[in-house]
């Protein structure tokens, strides 16, 4: 996708703080973060929410929480807890339509989120 942030960030055209990469799935901190632990993780290739990644049926769903775990594991949250946000779609507060994960913690999480 061309005019895909993510996909430009994948392609290092635009630059990110990745935190963790391998061959499918890729890291990095959130422009703004909403925790001390606040990292998006996305599969490398395009796909637009996460309903269209699990659909997608290539283990490319499993790759992403994985990658999601060892960033929590590498940040030191897994132990305390930390948070794996999808946003799916307009109503639930999604913005930039490359699917990511987002990982929170490092501090005390709310239920219900807002
Ligand atoms: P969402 O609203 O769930 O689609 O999340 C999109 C997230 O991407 C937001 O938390 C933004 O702060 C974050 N974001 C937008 N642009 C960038 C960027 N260039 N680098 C890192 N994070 C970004
Ligand atoms: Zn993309």
């Amino acid at each position: 996708m061309t005019d895909c942030l993510f996909c430009k960030i994948v392609a290092k055209e635009i630059p990110a703080e990745v935190v963790y990469e391998n061959d499918r799935a890729l890291a990095f901190r959130d422009i703004n973060p909403q925790a001390p632990t606040h990292v998006l993780v996305i599969p490398k290739e395009h796909h637009a929410t996460a309903a269209a990644l699990a659909e997608a049926d290539s283990g490319l769903a499993d790759e992403v929480l994985k990658a999601a775990h060892a960033v929590a594991e590498q940040e030191g949250v897994a132990e305390g807890g930390y948070r794996i946000v999808f946003n799916t779609g307009p109503g639930a507060g999604q913005t930039v339509f490359h699917v990511h994960a987002h990982v929170l913690g490092g501090r005390d999480l709310t239920w219900p989120p807002g």
